[in-house]
């Protein structure tokens, strides 16, 4: 029996196997029958006006709706038991998006995005507006939706897509760079701490480091680099903390896996954060206490046992550090 996708213009058909498989990414297209009249009626009126079919489709047992028109590009799931609807363009879009975007002309975005990329992004993608190029970048990030999806869907190539995903991260980052402020002890002075924090002077930091796997890296040495014996993965890996008011105060740039804490402390810019007499407090593996000793500040961190035992101060000492919150358990 031949199956022959009827979403829109689709021409995925199982006569054809080259169609069918996409060799970079190693997979292979599924086919995916409409939901039954008897099971799931409605279900089955969602998917034959998602094809938008204006030629008198008429849907039959051998109907079928290929695997690439649903958001993972792997049939129904249960987030997703829908296929994306075929004229899901960008006039339908902005339709939508129109709505939401109550204030968007406020903060100016579309002038300091030109000052930002030289005026390159008026010629390159004078086809989405800065609004659209927006919710792009924003649903990638939060949904992790595959790129080329967002191209379909926006109705422009793979190769614009990531352009406007990696300008508009940068951006975004000199645009959001005041956030990440490190306020000093002073600045912290009168401001109620949460309760895990109370009691312990000076703090003005909580430092971890967090990993993101990567795929294996096809040249030797970056493979080498990337390898975190931690993890046992190829990773990047940045170092974050959080204020005392449990706020992020510090996001280095993103180093490879195989760099030690401590040379992270050192290369990341964070000691020049610091002033003398501040407190820092960090998990057992960063041995930094001499970076530290270097700029006047000091180490919080669990006591290492000794000969198998801990003092009884050292245990409550361990004890409060364990209760407070860490930043990567914030960050996840
Ligand atoms: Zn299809």
């Amino acid at each position: 029996m031949v199956k022959r996708c009827a979403w829109g213009t689709c021409n995925s058909d199982s006569r054809y196997q080259e169609r069918l498989v996409n060799e970079v990414e190693g997979t292979t297209v599924t086919f995916h029958h409409f939901p039954t009249e008897i099971r799931d009626k409605e279900r089955r009126k969602t998917w034959i006006r998602a094809c938008c079919r204006k030629d008198g489709f008429v849907c039959t047992k051998d109907s079928y709706v290929c695997s690439l028109h649903f958001v993972d590009k792997k049939g129904p799931t249960e987030e997703y038991p829908d296929p994306i609807s075929a004229t899901a363009s960008r006039d339908t879009l902005r339709l939508l998006l129109g709505k939401l975007c109550m204030g968007w002309g406020r903060f100016g975005f579309k002038r300091r995005l030109l000052d930002f990329t030289c005026g390159k992004q008026k010629k390159k993608f004078s086809k989405l507006s800065t609004w659209e190029q927006f919710i792009i970048t924003l649903v990638r990030l939060r949904r992790k939706i595959t790129i080329e999806t967002l191209a379909d869907l926006f109705g422009i190539s793979t190769g614009s897509t990531s352009r406007i995903i990696i300008t508009w991260i940068l951006f975004l980052e000199k645009e959001l760079s005041f956030l990440l402020h490190f306020p000093t002890l002073s600045e912290l002075d009168g401001i109620q701490y949460p309760k895990a924090f109370r009691g312990i002077p000076d703090l003005r930091g909580i430092i971890d480091c967090t990993e993101f796997y990567i795929e294996t890296p096809n040249r030797l040495p970056s493979q080498r680099s990337t390898y975190s014996t931690y993890k046992s993965r190829n990773t990047f890996k940045l170092l974050v903390s959080i204020s005392p008011i449990a706020h992020f105060n510090f996001v280095s740039n993103l180093f490879s896996g195989s760099i030690s804490d401590k040379e992270i402390i050192r290369q990341s810019g964070f000691l020049d954060k610091l002033q003398p007499g501040d407190a820092i407090m960090a998990d057992k593996g960063f041995n930094i206490q001499d970076l530290l000793a270097l700029r006047e500040t000091r180490l919080i961190a669990p006591p290492i046992m000794r000969k198998g035992t801990v003092s009884s101060k050292a245990s409550t000492i361990t004890r409060r550090i364990a209760k407070s919150p860490h930043p990567c358990w914030k960050s996840n």
